[in-house]
């Protein structure tokens, strides 16, 4: 689970994030949705500390992310030990895919276990050819990512986010880069890892997809939370005009 609370993020004169509470539980698919520019990408990059918040609090599994002031008005990990903990519990998977290019699908997926979670070479390659195959990929596992399709790549990345067995996963626009034909097959692994419990956090624009696979939508706007609740309220009886216009525009 994760507990985001009073988070603010600036860049320079830029305020991003204003105060943007955030809960997922365990099993919970929390959808965010919101404009471009309105902070999706930045809240979960701090969430996994690859950006780390101006101020307020994170916690994973109950356990708070210590940070300290970096001297500029900032704040920076306070403990580097955690970090590294911490980065094995949450597992992101990017727009644009992120393998490693000079790796094939199998050594994409082994390395973290290899390498940072020290599980022997066999063991690991072993859950990494049951994890492609469970993606469909398993016929593919010595190809290099530069002769998949994007659907592919990104199922490759997915079972690499898998590979470390992490408690929460973080999906930002995970389909967004992808041809329309090659959507749906992406969305069948990730529809898969909601039904069997997964804690996710995803921002998506799938509009569709988040109001079947959510257990809530949070709605960001000008760097706040500006409405949530479940799926159904959210996308079938919103409260607020900005996110009314805003499910318009999408439709
Ligand atoms: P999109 O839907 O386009 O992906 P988003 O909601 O994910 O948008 P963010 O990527 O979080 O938006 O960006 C929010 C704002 O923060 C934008 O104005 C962006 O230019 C700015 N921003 C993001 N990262 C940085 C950075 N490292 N330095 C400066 N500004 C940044
Ligand atoms: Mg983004």
């Amino acid at each position: 689970p994760v507990a985001v609370t009073g988070l603010h993020k600036r860049f320079g004169a830029l305020e991003v994030l204003k105060g943007v509470s955030l809960r997922a539980g365990r099993g919970e698919v929390v959808a965010v949705i919101g404009g471009s520019g309105s902070g999706k990408s930045t809240l979960l990059r701090c969430i996994n500390l690859l950006e780390t918040p101006t101020s307020g609090e994170i916690a994973i599994d109950g356990e708070v992310l210590k940070l300290k002031s970096d001297g500029h008005g900032g704040l920076t990990p306070a403990d580097g030990a955690q970090v590294r903990r911490v980065r094995t519990r949450l597992a992101m998977v990017f727009q644009s895919f992120n393998l490693w290019q000079h790796m094939t699908l199998i050594g994409n997926v082994v390395e973290a276990p290899i390498h940072v979670l020290k599980v022997p070479k066999d063991e690991a390659r072993a859950r990494a050819e049951a994890l492609l195959r469970r993606v469909g990929l398993y016929d593919k596992r010595d190809s290099y990512p530069a002769f998949l399709s994007g659907g592919q790549q990104q199922r490759a990345a997915i079972a690499r986010a898998l590979a470390i067995q992490p408690d929460v996963m973080l999906f930002d626009e995970p389909t967004s880069a992808l041809d329309p034909e090659l959507v749906g097959e992406v969305l069948a692994v990730i529809r898969d890892l909601a039904a069997e419990g997964r804690t996710m956090i995803l921002v998506t624009h799938e509009m569709k997809f988040a109001r079947e696979v959510a257990s809530r939508v949070v709605f960001l706007h000008g760097g706040l939370v500006e409405e949530e609740g479940p799926p159904d309220a959210v996308f079938g009886a919103p409260k607020s005009e900005r996110l009314k216009r805003f499910i318009q525009s999408i439709h």
